[in-house]
């Protein structure tokens, strides 16, 4: 019989194989297991509401890792595997094929599900949803032929869809059910920028209602969607960007303790004190979560720091993962850079000029600077980051000059003219 030995990693995405690539950094020598139910190498998803779908980069060129990388650091990727049960005494995980895999360390890295609208016409062709490649390429080549595009949901999928769209020369309408844009995300003078910017590229943003039936143009393709509200569509294509749900009906098997996501401590343990989780499908302790104490957090950045906090525990060195989060998101020419975490906040500065579409909003807590998000601003956004990681801030009454750059200002250093740096 197989020794309990090796980690199995399930999930074959940005934190999976941050985690394989950690434990070899690490020096861990036992066999590393990558089971991702995707049948493509291991990708990275930010491209493919964006550069995929416009048709800039081929699917090829999103590989996180090639294979020979894989084979030179001995990790098993198995993609187009689905693990469908793991049994935690014998220490055994199961495939749909069949494969029995043992390990002695097991790792969550399953991410999350895209949510699906179950309203009446909700199977017709032409609504799609966006979460890996072959969705990307799929709603592709549906936009080819199409004129009219209707969003539903204003969050990031949405809104990187609909810029494609729009810059395709198509009609693009946005419905969504809350009252700004990004709203889970970002703060509102930076939803209310959006508004206006979506606006003046000729999007047609809808504000508070949802879809309650999409239309059949009578060959089984959907022709027009129904609002709450009583509007009527017309659509070629619809494409649901609603958010997503942690992939957690493996842990849940396992019997480990979840609530919005697989429960783990700051170094990414979860209630077995064995199990390790990482990534989208991870709820971990965060001291400025909404009052809950613990949050999931769906970022690139975080997946990966996540992953080499897991991957420290799995070592035997456990290192914590302290949250200090950042993400990006392309709309147009308009690039969305945030650091930090703007819950709690009660004091926001501007700085810049939003009707110059170059901009950040600066939240503070108690005085001191807990998140930044900055519109075409990467120096700006930069000197967040760092000052956030470091733990540095600077007064609010300082940061809105604009002639004096920010990192100087978060060093405590003499000012330094933004025209100097
Ligand atoms: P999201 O950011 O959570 O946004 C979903 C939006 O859909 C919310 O505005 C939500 O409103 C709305 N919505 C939900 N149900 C609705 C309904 N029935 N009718 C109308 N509107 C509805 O999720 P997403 O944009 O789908 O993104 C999915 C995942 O991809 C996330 O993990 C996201 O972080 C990731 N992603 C990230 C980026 C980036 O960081 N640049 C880009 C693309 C994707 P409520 O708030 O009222 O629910």
């Amino acid at each position: 019989m197989a020794a309990h030995h090796g980690t199995l990693i399930i999930g074959a995405s940005q934190a999976g194989v941050q985690l394989a690539c950690s434990l070899r950094d690490m020096d861990y020598d036992e066999p590393i297991t990558l089971v991702g139910a995707d049948r493509r190498l291991p990708y990275q998803r930010p491209p493919l509401s964006k550069a995929l779908l416009a048709g800039a980069v081929a699917p090829e060129s999103l590989e996180l890792r090639s294979s020979d990388f894989f084979a030179t650091r001995k990790i098993d990727v198995r993609p187009g595997e689905r693990v469908v049960a793991v049994d935690p005494e014998t220490r055994v995980a199961v495939t749909a094929s069949g494969a029995e895999l043992s390990y002695g360390r097991l790792a969550l890295t399953t991410g999350a599900r895209t949510r699906e609208l179950s309203i009446p016409g909700s199977r017709l062709r032409g609504i799609c949803g966006l979460r890996d490649v072959d969705d990307a390429l799929a709603l592709r080549k549906r936009l080819g032929g199409a004129e009219r595009l209707v969003v539903i949901g204003g969050g990031f999928i949405g809104l990187e869809v609909a810029a494609t769209a729009r810059r395709r020369g198509m009609d693009v309408t946005v419905v969504t059910r809350d009252d700004r844009l990004m709203g889970r995300a970002v703060g509102e003078a930076t939803s209310e920028f959006f508004r206006g910017a979506h606006t003046r590229r000729g999007i047609d943003l809808r504000f508070g209602t949802t879809p309650i039936e999409f239309l059949d143009d009578g060959n089984g393709r959907v022709q027009a969607v129904v609002l709450s509200d009583e509007t009527v569509l017309r659509a070629d294509v619809v494409v649901a960007g609603i958010g997503v749900t942690p992939d957690v009906e493996l842990a849940a098997a396992l019997g480990l303790k979840v609530d919005n996501g697989v429960v783990v401590d700051e170094f990414g343990v979860a209630s077995d004190r064995s199990t390790v989780a990482a990534g989208d499908c991870a709820c971990y302790p965060c001291p400025v979560s909404n009052g809950t104490g613990h949050m999931r957090f769906e970022s690139v950045n975080t997946a990966i720091e996540q992953a080499k906090s897991a991957a420290s525990s799995i070592v035997g060195s456990p290192r914590p993962y302290r949250a200090n989060p950042w993400f990006w998101s392309d709309q147009f020419d308009l690039k969305l850079q945030v650091a930090g975490l703007l819950h709690g906040y009660d004091q926001m500065v501007v700085r810049g000029d939003p009707a110059a579409e170059q901009f950040s909003a600066l939240y503070y807590r108690q005085g001191r600077l807990v998140a930044g998000e900055c519109v075409n601003s990467a120096r700006d956004f930069m000197a967040v980051k760092s000052a956030l990681a470091a733990g540095r801030s600077a007064p609010p009454e300082g940061v809105t000059d604009i002639s004096v750059s920010l990192k100087s200002l978060f060093a405590g250093a003499a000012p330094t003219p933004v025209a100097a740096r």
